[in-house]
């Protein structure tokens, strides 16, 4: 029931949209609710309208779900990385899985596809190895914190949920020693100030530490014995980065940059196998839920010493290095440079012989040379694949297929030109991103008529 009165909407949650929102529905339309549950029901302050679309946050709670906790972060709702702050955790896992069944019928079109619980983590809190920072001054003070989801306004927090514990100290003693060294944060409107962004990577499995500063200017005085005496006071430190960048848009790195301290690099491992991290490297953000998600992957690849497997869309070789030890050989196509090097580093230095690694656009690599793989596994961007790389793969027809994904809209819109010639064995949702709306989902296929 939705009644209306001095533009405050009373009505009840039916749904979770797909960005983790609570959804009414009013004969005006459909209001998306910030932090409202499932079975909620409460009255709403509609704060955008359009074209039968609306958003709104709650203005009073008038029935409480039994999933509802106290918010773990005291700007969660600010912030607007953490959408599930206020709900349990199981109540977030099944809203994931539905998520992933729902989708999977709405866009894949795909009936009776049985979905996996999604695996979640035991303690889903404190998992991010990267964070990156905006630095600003508020009354005289340094500041850092989070941007206000779509603005450049810095939210001061001292302890963020869902980072590597290890990482608020540091940003503490930066903050400090800044103030005392004079070095001004940058100043987007007036253009003045030194540092932009912090940006934090940390190892579990060496508890290396990698800070880089990221700055608008090539250097500044005092330089040297700033870093000095943040390595004094901070020695879990292993290595400073110095960042420079001096453009005006969303990227947070900028090109050049110089090792002040330590090696440049820190080193993690994953399911046993050794990762070179640099400051732009990408790393999976969960180490210990990459362990569960690649694990299951080439447990549904059911690999044997006679396969040859194609690693598509490879970024570093991450699934292609850890495939190769249990196969006869391995591809791994990737499309942008630097990741196809650091692919080859990581190679190197876990003594892996049998993987070649290719630079090139994985459905111009099919189409050249149409090869012969018996296991393809695809791990494409957020914008998932396209029909011309799921036709080349029709055409060489690999006996099994394991795609992740990152996005369940588009696995389901490509999973749609997959199923005339493959079956669906397994569909597994991982819980990579605790706390937001995001699932990474694997998608196990055989091909049709093999045993
Ligand atoms: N599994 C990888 C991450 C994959 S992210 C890892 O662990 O490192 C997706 C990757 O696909 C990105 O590195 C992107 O550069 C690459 N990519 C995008 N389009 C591509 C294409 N047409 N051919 C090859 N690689 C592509």
């Amino acid at each position: 029931m939705v009644t209306m009165k001095n533009n405050i909407i009373r009505g009840k949650c039916v749904d979770i949209s797909s960005e983790g929102k609570g959804v009414i529905k009013t004969v005006y339309g459909v209001i998306f609710v910030d932090a409202l549950l499932l079975g909620e029901e409460a009255e709403i302050e509609v704060t955008y309208a359009r074209k039968g679309v609306a958003y709104g946050k709650i203005v009073k709670l008038i029935t409480k779900s039994p999933d509802r906790i106290q918010p773990l972060c005291p700007v969660s709702t600010a912030c607007g990385g953490c959408v599930f702050q206020n709900a349990s955790y199981e109540y977030e896992l099944r809203y994931k899985k539905h998520k992933v069944e729902e989708t999977l019928k709405r866009i894949g079109h795909l009936e009776n596809i049985k979905v996996n619980d999604v695996i979640g983590m035991d303690d889903p809190s404190h998992y991010r190895n990267k964070i990156q920072v905006p630095f600003g001054k508020e009354n005289k003070h340094v500041i850092y914190g989070f941007y206000k989801s779509n603005t450049h306004k810095i939210i001061p927090i001292k302890e963020c949920n869902i980072e590597d514990k290890k990482a608020g100290p540091i940003l503490k003693e930066i903050a400090s020693l800044m103030e005392e060294f004079h070095i001004d944060p940058y100043n987007e409107d007036y253009r003045t100030g030194i540092i932009r962004h912090v940006l934090i990577r940390t190892s579990i499995s060496t508890s290396e530490i990698m800070v880089v500063f990221v700055s608008n200017v090539d250097t500044f005085p005092g330089r040297n014995n700033f870093i000095k005496e943040l390595v004094n006071r901070c020695p879990q430190i292993s290595t400073i980065i110095f960042n420079v960048n001096k453009r005006d848009t969303n990227v947070i790195l900028g090109e050049n940059e110089k090792t002040l301290y330590g090696k440049g690099f820190i080193t993690d491992e994953i399911l046993g196998l050794k990762f070179n991290i640099s400051s732009k490297s990408f790393f999976q953000v969960n180490p210990i839920q990459v362990q569960k998600l690649y694990g299951s992957a080439l447990e549904y690849a059911n690999l044997s010493k006679k396969d040859t497997v194609l690693d598509a869309y490879a970024g570093v070789c991450t699934i292609g290095l850890l495939a190769a030890p249990h196969v006869k050989h391995v591809t791994s196509v990737e499309l942008v440079k630097s990741a196809v090097i650091n692919g080859r580093n990581n190679a190197k230095l876990n003594n892996i012989n049998n993987i070649d690694i290719i630079e090139d656009d994985c459905t111009l690599y099919i189409n050249k040379r149409l090869p012969k793989f018996d296991v393809v596994i695809m791990d494409p961007p957020r914008k998932g694949s396209t029909p011309e790389f799921l036709n080349a793969l029709l055409k060489i027809k690999p006996s099994r297929i394991i795609y992740i994904s990152c996005d369940v809209s588009t696995l389901a819109r490509d999973l749609e030109y997959l199923v005339k010639d493959y079956n669906i064995t397994t569909i597994q949702p991982v819980d990579m991103f605790p706390r937001s709306f995001h699932v990474e989902t694997i998608c196990a296929l055989s091909i049709k008529g093999q045993m």
